[in-house]
């Protein structure tokens, strides 16, 4: 089968390898109908996750059609429509039954990173039982690709455990496509206002479209008086910080209201400063976490009903043999103006 691997820093190349067989009894095997790439996929290669090693098969996200299964799977059977998590869940283990899938002792982020991913026509699902959700009819596929990573993360990571309200003020700061998921789902709980922060005009442009009340571009500097003064100088009750570098986060702390909430979603690569001189009377919180994916049931229903459409987010569609320049027009999503691309088999 055709499969897009991991070379060494800066290179990935589309090969042939055997189709994966079940390993344990646990494991499904997943025809692959669409996957995309993530913004984790390109730190890999960059060098940056060590835990992947050369010769592995990229990506986690994706939907497919189950093709095998190993005698413990009780919940899906051969021929099954399914979205693929990006996290796997062995669903028994302390931290399991609390719901942080990511820190699944057995499990957690695993496809595309420390076992073969979904970027290829066959992609192995351990603990299948509770690492896959069965698609309903008719549901659009597009839209679920998007339930993979990009979505859970938004919602749960910034929206979620940044505890927007009803006519709450809320800052995204980063329109990428993590940003633009907090975006589509923040808009569930009718927060007063949304401001989007970015340095690119297209991805502003964007945010307005899905639902953003105001956008400040700060490649100017003064991002941080244009927000306090849409804030009547009070800050936002919620910052969500969807880049992952220092100035990024330092704006956060810079624009939290009193007993705000920072919810960090952005993967940080860097050390960053906190200034408890000037938030350590100011009833805080800060929150950090990888996806857990708990809360991808209600997104499905929420696609079912039309009251996200995370479709919107796909801009560029490849075959899967045209990997490579997904790949390059993902890569340069600042002349390409890519938010999602579809890979599809
Ligand atoms: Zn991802
Ligand atoms: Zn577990």
């Amino acid at each position: 089968m055709k499969a897009l691997i991991y070379l060494c820093e800066g290179q990935c190349a589309l090969e042939n390898k055997p189709i994966p067989e079940i390993v344990e009894p646990t494991d499904a095997i997943v025809k692959v109908i669409k996957t995309t790439i993530c913004g984790t996929d390109l730190h890999i290669l960059k060098g940056d996750v060590p835990s992947c090693k050369p010769g592995r098969t990229l990506g986690h996200e994706g939907v497919g059609i189950i093709d095998k299964v190993g005698a413990a799977v009780s919940a899906f059977s051969i021929g099954d429509h399914v979205l693929i998590s990006c996290i796997s869940a062995c669903g028994k283990c302390d931290y399991c039954r609390s719901q942080m899938y990511s820190h699944c002792k057995t499990g957690g982020w695993l496809l595309g990173n420390t076992i073969d991913g979904t970027q290829a026509e066959f992609v192995r699902i351990p603990y299948a039982d509770s690492s896959l959700y069965r698609i309903p009819e008719c549901a659009d596929e597009n839209a679920l690709v998007m339930l993979s990573d990009i979505l859970p993360t938004g919602f749960e990571c910034g929206v979620l455990n940044g505890k927007v309200r009803p006519g709450s003020t809320v800052a995204i700061i980063g329109s990428g496509p993590i940003g633009l998921a907090a975006l589509l789902t923040a808009q569930l709980y009718s927060p007063a206002k949304i401001i989007m922060v970015d340095i690119a005009y297209n991805r502003l442009e964007v945010a307005m479209r899905f639902g953003a009340t105001t956008v400040v571009n700060s490649s100017h500097g003064n991002a941080v008086d244009e927000i306090m003064k849409l804030t009547n100088q009070q800050g936002v009750d919620t910052a969500i910080e969807a880049v992952g570098i220092p100035a990024t986060f330092e704006l956060c702390e810079k624009i939290i209201a009193p007993g705000g909430v920072i919810a960090n979603v952005g993967v940080h690569g860097t050390q960053v400063d906190l200034h408890l001189e000037t938030l350590w009377d100011r009833n805080i919180t800060i929150t950090t976490g990888l996806v857990d994916t708990h809360s991808t049931p209600l997104l499905i229903k929420l696609v079912q009903s039309k009251k996200i459409e995370p479709e919107h987010l796909i801009t560029h569609r490849f075959k899967l043999e045209n990997a490579l320049e997904a790949y390059s027009v993902f890569g340069d999503a600042a002349n390409t103006n890519a938010l999602k691309v579809l890979i599809e088999m």
